[in-house]
């Protein structure tokens, strides 16, 4: 084992005891320690809600703030984009760009459909990464290149 390994090991059992000591109530010295441990063990902030607070779990890197978790290394740096290369955000509105076939239903999603309010998420393909609801078909997962920003 490398030595910056072991010391990032060293440094993430650390802060996962200092996290469990103070079950999640940190005082402000706490948080300033866990932060300066995640910079140094090059842990990103939440690519949901942009919180300081991650922290790392296995492969997994947990917001405590939104709940999210994924893993960095399946998703390093992703963004999401429409069919324009535009970047998406949660909660974006999205028009469908071409006629989409969904099972079960004979009408699919049309083209020019409006979706509003659309999440974004991880997928490892990075295929039906839009989680929406659209009037007539309910909650349905589309793919991002399929859609444009409104
Ligand atoms: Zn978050």
């Amino acid at each position: 084992m490398r030595l910056v390994d072991f010391l990032k090991d060293f440094l993430l059992g650390i802060m996962k005891l200092i996290k469990a000591i103070l079950n999640d109530k940190m005082s402000l010295q706490s948080i300033t320690l866990v932060i300066f441990i995640k910079e140094i063990c090059m842990i990103p902030n939440c690519i949901r809600c942009n919180s300081e607070y991650t922290y790392q779990d296995g492969d997994f890197v947990i917001c405590p703030e939104c709940s999210h978790e994924w893993n960095p290394s399946l998703v390093s740096e992703h963004v999401w984009k429409d069919a324009n290369g535009n970047i998406l955000s949660d909660g974006d509105s999205v028009t469908v760009i071409k006629q989409l076939k969904v099972k079960g239903s004979s009408s699919g999603i049309k083209q020019g459909t409006k979706i509003k309010n659309i999440k974004l998420k991880e997928t490892i393909d990075g295929l039906h990464d839009i989680d929406c609801k659209i009037d007539g078909i309910g909650r349905i997962e589309i793919s991002s290149k399929y859609v444009r920003k409104l």
